[in-house]
Order: structure tokens, then C-alpha cells, then sequence
């Protein structure tokens, strides 16, 4: 059941733990900021939140005190005491307060005439809890920091400050977070990919709009030659499709009616055409394979794209590389008869199990997600979805792959496979999905000819295998923490002539390397070699090539690599070493 307070009301033990850290927040704050007003506290991840509405302004600086006025309230053991109240004494209460976020929370998300709330000394909560028994059980939390947030999440409402904080069972638990929180903040792809020169975010282009520099750039494209080669290889076609299309396109496939908010408003024209910035690829692909009648000997046809879409996130929820506005989805469908939808779907499970092994991804599950009970939103019979379930289960199941349900997950058109990754972060998301789809085949009256002859309706699977590489290079920016494997790597060896005498050789070394297509920098500033070393280190370039005059003389290198062995090695066998740990893609 949902919360007053707009969150699952919870028994697990560390849930209540952080929602009463919420309570005694917002106690603390309206102790020491009298007027304060506050909204909603609920538990996250990690952590708790409360937002409030300050008469002064509050900052990070600020949370020093609260966090005191926290650890005093902690000591004076004040018991959360629930209290029912009648919607009038509930309503008196709050407005003696001056709550205006509580009246109206009573007035859109209490039914009936019963009001549950919590007391703790003088603070009151609109909340149907469970607390924990005291403040005093409350023995470690800290307040992280300060961000903005809209009441309920709607741009037009009045814009609250949010106060961020963590709470653990024991101090050790909040030690060790507290520590991870350092390790990720090192981490984060907005400061490494700026640090390292991978991708900048401009207001001048717009908000969630990622320009990819140079060294990002050869990330990218590193990666989508690898997906394309390993598609061709099962036999996906490559298709190029506009980023636009007309608005009936998205009205016909049923995007329009129940995305619209999410994509960019239509570009109108004078002569009355509608053109929408597409929100993923699926009606393009369908208009390929409706431009040639195909019989059943064609299929299945695998369509594939690195499709860019476009999708109009709220502005507060845009994140770095994460959360962005326009992506680059590695993106196919593939078109079979109904006999072929479980191969294709367990081809396509495997296919992006093997992207994630090459590129370290390890924490993962498999989620099968379905409709739930709510029926008006699905698209579709019950025989469809139950014949589309089934496919998806077998699969996994034929693959021995272990998986959770996800109820009410299902694309409206149809259950899909959800692979749930969880970055070096621990944020989770849902980077690959594996649909089956019988209704955009109907919706847009796709046909082949069937081996008697009849006219046939094909099952269309969406499918997902890398995900956006928007999201991709930030997971890998965060895993490798720059430190990316060689193949991926921007610059994979730096040549470091030890005086000016070598520059013509550390030149041949680096046109040799080149001629094996490696990425390859000579350092030939007049700075001191321990200087260059120290600036390679930062850039996390896996090889510095150091060459001196006994190098030069033996077509030597001297190797250094990330972790700071050191290997004489002949400038052949060097190249070689390097060009095969590429080819073979090694972590
Ligand atoms: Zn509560
Ligand atoms: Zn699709």
C-alpha cells in the first residue's frame, strides 16, 4: 500500500530504520528553523530525504547543526507514538503548524475519515509507518547534501530543498558506505569524463545533449565496429534510418497516444505536415521490412540499427551521460514466424550475455517482465500474451538462466526480458531488453507468405543487446574508473623519448605500432621523462613506451605498464604483444 508520504510502506528492518532517520531530519529542522514547512521524507536507496520549504535559505554548510540537533533528539530517547486521528483533529493539527504540504496530502491521499500519524516530541508526520521504537535507536546516520526538488515532483509547484542523508544498522555499516561514497565519487563519469576528455555537456547545445570530444569519440567507435562485426557475424542486416519521422507514424504504432509526454513537441509546418524526433526505433524498422512482400524463406529477418533517439526527460532529471535527452541505442528487431520465437529470443539473450562478459559486466540479473492486473493499458489478447510469456520463459529457462518477475513491467505491446545491471555505483538499471510482440505486426498489417502460400502474420522481437552507449560508456568510465582495456583505450601507448636525440626513433617506433592500427602518442615535449611519465599514469594509458639511447640502438622499447612493471622487450615482440591483447579484446 502506498504511503501517505508517497513511498511502499515497508517492515524491512533497514527501511524503517532510514524513514525514521526521515522523521527525526525533519524534527531536527523545524526545531532550529522554526516556519520551516516540510513535504515528504521518505527512504531510498542507501539512504532517506526529506524536503522542506525554508523561510531562509539552507546549505551544505548548514548540515553540520542539523545533524547535532539530530544527535541530541537521538539522546533525549523520544519515542515515535502513533496516533489516530479524525480527518478534522488531523487537519486542525497541521494547520496550527502551518503544513500546507501536509493539509494537501490529506486532502488528495486520505481516504475516509481516519488519519494515521506519528509524533516525536513536538514533530508531527502525516505517516502510516512503521518507526522504530525510539530516536535512540537511531545510532548512525549522517546528512550528505542539498539539492532542489519540485513538490511532488511537478515543475510548475514550488521548488523545495532536499536534504539528502544515509542510516545504517551500525556504525560500521555507515563507515564502510561512507567510504564506498568516496571511492564512487572518484568514480563518477561527469568528473573522469571531464578529467580525461571524453564528453562535455554544453548549455549551448542544450540540456541532456552529450558532445562526444575526440578521445570519447574513439571509445564509441571502438565499440560500435565491435557490435556491428559481431551482428553481421549472425546474420543481422544494417539498416540507416532518418531520425524523424511523421507524427501518424507514432499515432499508427501507438507511441504517440502513450508516450507523448515524453517525446519533443512536433515540428509543424505551413503546409499543415507534422514531424516528431523519434522516440525509439521500432516504426522505421517496420517500414523496412514492409517495403518487399517476403515469404517465410526470408525469415527470420534481423533488422538492426544504432539507432539515435530523442526523449524529452524533465530537466531535473537529466544526469550526465545517464539520464540524457538524445541517445544512440544499439537497437534491432527481428521479424520470424511464431515456430522461430524462441530461437531468436535465446539468440538474442546470448548475444548480449556475450557483449557484457567482454566488457566486464558481471553484476546482472534477468528479470521477466509482465502485465499486471490493470488490464486497459496492455495492447492485445490474453492468447498472445500468455503464447508471448511462455517464448520469453522458455528461453531462459532452456538456457538455465535464473530470473525474478517483474509485474506490470511489460512493454504495452508485450512481456520482455529485462537485464538488470547494477553499476560500480550500485545504481541498478535495466540496460537490455528482449521483447516479443505480436501487436505492432498487426497494428501495421505486416504479412509473408507462408510455405502454403497463405498470407501469414510475422511476430516482431525487440531486442536490445549493448544498450545506449550514452549509458554503456558511463558504466565503463565508472568500472574501469577510467582505466579502460586496451582495446578500448583512446590513446593505447605513449612513446616517451628519454632526450631530444631520440625523437627520430621514438617517431619509428610509433609509425610501427600505427602500422598494427594502434593508437599511439609520442610524447616529445621538452619536459622530463619522470614528468611524462606522471602525466601518462593520470591519463591511465596502458603502455608507456620509454626509449633511450641503448633502445634505439637494439630496436628495443623499454615497457611500462598501469600497474608499473617494467619490461626490456624488442620493439617487434612489444608491437605484437599489444596488437594481439587488442584483437582477442582482452580485459
Ligand atoms: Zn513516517
Ligand atoms: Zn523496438
Amino acid at each position: 500500500m502506498a504511503d501517505y508520504g508517497e513511498h511502499e510502506a515497508t517492515d524491512d528492518p533497514l527501511q524503517v530504520l532510514r524513514h525514521s532517520a526521515a522523521h527525526l531530519l525533519a524534527a531536527a529542522v523545524t526545531e532550529l528553523y522554526p516556519g520551516t514547512k516540510y513535504g515528504i521524507g521518505p527512504p531510498v536507496q542507501d539512504g532517506f530525504y526529506y524536503d522542506f520549504q525554508f523561510s531562509k535559505p539552507v546549505s551544505e554548510s548548514d548540515l553540520g547543526a542539523i545533524e547535532s540537533r539530530m544527535r541530541r533528539l537521538v539522546n533525549e530517547d523520544r519515542p515515535f507514538v502513533r496516533e489516530t486521528l479524525s480527518r478534522e483533529e488531523a487537519m486542525a493539527e497541521f494547520r496550527k503548524r502551518g503544513q500546507d504540504y501536509k493539509l494537501e496530502l490529506i486532502a488528495d491521499k486520505v481516504e475516509g475519515d481516519e488519519v494515521s500519524v506519528y509524533r516525536t516530541g513536538d514533530f508531527l508526520d502525516l505517516c502510516r509507518g512503521p518507526h522504530v521504537r525510539s530516536t535512540r535507536d537511531l545510532k548512525a546516520f549522517k546528512l550528505l547534501r542539498v539539492a532542489g526538488a519540485y513538490w511532488r515532483g511537478d515543475e510548475k509547484k514550488p521548488q523545495l530543498t532536499r536534504i539528502y542523508g544515509t542510516a545504517w544498522q551500525t556504525p560500521k555499516e555507515l563507515e564502510d558506505y561512507l567510504k564506498f561514497l568516496e571511492e564512487a565519487e572518484k568514480r563518477d563519469h561527469k568528473k573522469l569524463g571531464k578529467e580525461l576528455k571524453l564528453f562535455a555537456l554544453d548549455e549551448r547545445v542544450g540540456a541532456g545533449q552529450v558532445i562526444w570530444l575526440p578521445d570519447g569519440a574513439t571509445i564509441r567507435r571502438e565499440l560500435e565496429r565491435w557490435i556491428v562485426d559481431e551482428e553481421l557475424k549472425r546474420g543481422y542486416r544494417h539498416v540507416i534510418t532518418p531520425h524523424v519521422a511523421k507524427l501518424d507514424l507514432y499515432r499508427t504504432s501507438g507511441h504517440w497516444e502513450l508516450f507523448h509526454d515524453t517525446m519533443f513537441p512536433p515540428m509543424r509546418f505551413d503546409d499543415g505536415e507534422e514531424l516528431e524526433l523519434r522516440p525509439m526505433n521500432c516504426p522505421h524498422h517496420i517500414l523496412v521490412y514492409d517495403h518487399d512482400l517476403h515469404s517465410y524463406r526470408d525469415l527470420p529477418l534481423r533488422i538492426a540499427e544504432l539507432g539515435q533517439n530523442y526523449r524529452l526527460e524533465k530537466s531535473g532529471e537529466l544526469m550526465g551521460m545517464i539520464r540524457v535527452r538524445s541517445f544512440n541505442l544499439n537497437d534491432a528487431h527481428i521479424f520470424c514466424t511464431p515456430d522461430q520465437v524462441i530461437g531468436e529470443v535465446r539468440g538474442a539473450i546470448e548475444l548480449a550475455n556475450y557483449f557484457m562478459s567482454v566488457l566486464g559486466v558481471e553484476d546482472y540479473s534477468y528479470r521477466l517482465s509482465v502485465r499486471d492486473k490493470v488490464k486497459t493499458k496492455w495492447a492485445g489478447t490474453d492468447d498472445e500474451w500468455e503464447s508471448a510469456e511462455a517464448s520469453l520463459k522458455e528461453a531462459l529457462e532452456s538456457l538455465n538462466l535464473p530470473y525474478k518477475i517483474g509485474l506490470g513491467e511489460a512493454a504495452f505491446y508485450g512481456p520482455k526480458i529485462d537485464f538488470q545491471v547494477r553499476d560500480a555505483l550500485r545504481r541498478e538499471f535495466t540496460n537490455n531488453t528482449v521483447q516479443v510482440d505480436y501487436q505492432l505486426p498487426k497494428k501495421f498489417n505486416l504479412e509473408y507468405v507462408a510455405e502454403d502460400g497463405s498470407r501469414q502474420r510475422p511476430v516482431m522481437i525487440h531486442r536490445g543487446a549493448f544498450g545506449a552507449f550514452e549509458r554503456m560508456t558511463a558504466y565503463l568510465i565508472e568500472q574501469y574508473a577510467g582505466a579502460f582495456p586496451t582495446w578500448l583505450h583512446p590513446v593505447q601507448v605513449i612513446v616517451i623519448p628519454i632526450t631530444d636525440s631520440q625523437h627520430e626513433y621514438a617517431s619509428r617506433v610509433a609509425d610501427r605500432l600505427r602500422s598494427l592500427r594502434l593508437r599511439v602518442e609520442v610524447d616529445d615535449r621538452s619536459q622530463k621523462m619522470q614528468r611524462k611519465i606522471r602525466d601518462a599514469h593520470a591519463r591511465k594509458v596502458p603502455y608507456m613506451a620509454i626509449v633511450g639511447a641503448r633502445e634505439a640502438e637494439t630496436e628495443h622499447v623499454n615497457v611500462r605498464d598501469r600497474s608499473n612493471q617494467e619490461v626490456d622487450s624488442s620493439l617487434e615482440s612489444f608491437a605484437s604483444m599489444v596488437a594481439t591483447e587488442v584483437a582477442e579484446r582482452r580485459r
